[in-house]
């Protein structure tokens, strides 16, 4: 909780608050002095996206990372992207605000058990190709062939993996559904949800666009099929920032994604209202309050400028990066 604009320096319970304008201010300095670059996903909090050198989706950010020319990167996001810097970078320091920051979607699908369930579908005869969502481990990224954004998606499956192949699609059932039904490939999925997607509630949603008659709504692939069912429009983060900056007419949109997408919507296309669509909680069934990502919220500016100062927690190099790397290479950046 902030009082008066202030930020708790360690757990609101110590009673000292520091001031977001001044951490910014030191961020700067530090970057300078460090030779840092900061990326920033979109579904960080807003002062971080504002402080960063690029604010993305994953893809645009994996693109960044490639290009970044410091000795060090500072990735304010969740742990799988910061490997994805680290394995295009590896002469490069890659640092992670809060190692804890995971990813419940990634989390989904461990590489041990995917390796398992490959060798099981292989054994009865199944000549698989693997396409693995980015919200994936590095290590689950060297047992795929094909890795791809809610971006790209759809070009792959439909350009890239030959037709004669079983796909099998990690680890995203949602948006493995939505895949099937738009290009119209059957796919084994692998029963993994994001925790933020999964939530939104379609009660809610219909009650929003009760109250707002004339709104659109957008939504991201990853949401259940009931949310897409009733959306105007479809797409990941960068698409639906140059949908709404297509559109000249002030509109209300209804955006069910994170809630700090709002953030780069507004920055893009200021003529527009946009009002996130609330979630649901399954276990309780009470309507989550934010829609927030708690692994993204783990991003602070503190902890960003914590991490330049003491230069860590850093990213390691693993041995299994430099397959990731290759099918990261060939899947997103070419
Ligand atoms: S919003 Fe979902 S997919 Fe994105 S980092 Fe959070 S848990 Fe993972």
């Amino acid at each position: 909780m902030r009082e008066n604009n202030l930020l708790p320096i360690a757990g609101e319970e110590t009673g000292i608050y520091e001031d977001p304008l001044d951490l910014m201010d030191e961020i700067d300095r530090l970057k300078v002095a460090k030779d840092a670059t900061i990326l920033a996903h979109y579904y960080v909090d807003g002062e971080i996206q504002d402080i960063a050198d690029f604010a993305g989706d994953s893809l645009q950010l994996a693109r960044d990372a490639v290009n970044v020319t410091t000795s060090t990167i500072v990735f304010a996001g969740v742990h799988f992207m910061a490997e994805t810097a680290k394995m295009l970078n590896p002469e490069k320091t890659v640092l992670l605000p809060d190692l804890q920051a995971g990813c419940s979607l990634s989390e989904s699908c461990p590489a041990d058990k995917l390796a398992a369930y490959q060798a099981e579908l292989r054994a009865k005869g199944h000549d698989i190709v693997t396409v693995a969502y980015i919200n994936t481990s590095a290590a689950v990224k060297s047992l795929c062939d094909w890795i791809v954004t809610s971006g790209n998606a759809r070009e792959v499956v439909e350009n890239r993996v030959p037709k004669d192949k079983e796909i099998l699609f990690v680890p995203d059932q949602h948006l493995g559904r939505y895949l099937m039904e738009v290009t119209g490939r059957e796919m084994i999925l692998w029963p993994g949800s994001c925790m933020v997607h999964e939530v939104f509630s379609l009660q809610d949603l219909i009650r929003a666009k009760k109250n707002n008659p004339d709104s659109l709504v957008i939504s991201h692939p990853e949401c259940p099929q009931n949310i897409l069912d009733v959306s105007d429009f479809v797409g990941g983060t960068e698409k639906m920032r140059q949908h709404v900056a297509a559109i000249q007419e002030p509109k209300t949109f209804l955006v069910a994604t994170e809630a700090n997408m709002i953030h780069p919507l507004e920055a893009i296309a200021p003529q527009h209202e946009f009002i996130p669509v609330p979630g649901i909680m399954t276990d309780t069934g009470e309507t989550c309050a934010c829609n927030r990502c708690p692994h993204m919220a783990r991003n602070t500016l503190q902890k960003v400028r914590d991490c330049l100062k003491r230069g860590k927690p850093e990213i390691l190099w693993q041995p299994y990066f430099d397959k990731a790397k290759e099918v990261v290479s060939r899947s997103l950046l070419q």
